[in-house]
């Protein structure tokens, strides 16, 4: 389990493939221009933003977290650049459950940086709960609920970090589902929450308009986004549970180049389980991918005519 729903990780992955979709890359002082009020455009607009990867990273953390993908008709996530309480943020994303808006992500319209965040971990009179953790979020009364806020990408990786935040903001989503009360807004963002592998098809009618020219990269994106975190999961089991921290055909120790193998590959129904996966050093990863050689009781079984190595 990662420690802080994996938002650093999905920052890092999300800057990575930002400039692959054709946006700019990470911290480009490429300020978003106001955008068409169509879902779609609110969404390029978004992505245009400095600190896309970090915002795309923050509700993907927080999705998933509070798992919201499992089961996905009672929420809505939405681009809202219109709605303001401060006259150069914008509230660029927030995730609504029934009428309780239990998430946001603000920007700031002049940089493309993330403003403050917020996310409400209980309900109004909850505040005693959270003393020790005052240093780290604000907490705000709000007719939603008691909102936990903070400025910036790295005050929410922190309040991530504590089991207690991560405790009461899933807890708040799945009381407010089992309250029920449906609201599908105008704003509803499919192509959003398509960016954050969360399973809205057929949610929304703009699901069904996005523009030829983005399905293949998005398309591509987003399976590079769903194998990256899949491996990089796979990988980091596997460091951690395999003794030596080695390659198993040569034994180099170099962490940085040891790779998760699938013995039998995940293109074959092989699973990312233990006892699917080797650790190989970049070299050897390759060759068994190549079919250089078959790992076979415990050992390289080189193929004839390859000179083992
Ligand atoms: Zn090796």
């Amino acid at each position: 389990m990662i420690d802080d729903w994996g938002v650093r990780e999905h920052r890092d992955i999300y800057a990575e493939v930002l400039p692959t979709w054709g946006f700019p890359p990470p911290g480009s002082t490429i300020v978003p221009a106001h955008a068409k009020t169509n879902a779609s455009a609110q969404v390029d607009r978004l992505l245009k933003a400095s600190e896309a990867a970090e915002a795309l990273a923050m509700m993907h953390s927080f999705a998933f977290g509070v798992r919201l993908n499992e089961g996905s008709s009672d929420w809505t996530m939405s681009c809202l650049p219109q709605y303001s309480d401060a006259p150069n943020q914008r509230r660029a994303t927030t995730i609504t459950i029934g009428r309780n808006e239990v998430f946001h992500v603000w920007m700031y319209l002049d940089t493309g940086r993330i403003g403050d965040w917020g996310m409400l971990v209980g309900e109004r009179d909850d505040e005693d709960n959270f003393g020790e953790l005052s240093t780290i979020i604000e907490l705000e009364k709000t007719r939603h609920g008691l909102l936990a806020k903070g400025s910036g990408f790295d005050s929410f990786a922190e309040a991530l970090g504590h089991q207690l935040i991560r405790k009461c903001a899933e807890n708040v989503i799945q009381n407010r589902r089992k309250a029920g009360s449906k609201r599908q807004g105008e704003w509803h963002n499919p192509r959003l929450a398509r960016l954050l592998e969360l399973d809205t098809a057929g949610k929304s009618e703009e699901a069904e308009i996005i523009e030829s020219d983005w399905d293949v990269p998005i398309s591509y994106a987003m399976g590079s986004i769903a194998s990256r975190r899949h491996q990089a999961a796979f990988r980091r089991n596997l460091l951690k549970n395999t003794v030596p921290v080695a390659c198993a055909v040569c034994g180099i120790d170099v962490k940085e180049i040891l790779e998760a193998a699938h013995l039998i590959p995940d293109s074959q129904g092989g699973r990312a389980s233990a006892d699917n996966a080797i650790l190989l050093c970049a070299n050897h990863h390759k060759s068994m991918d190549q079919k250089m050689f078959t790992w076979t009781a415990g050992a390289p079984q080189w193929k004839p005519g390859i000179k083992p190595f």
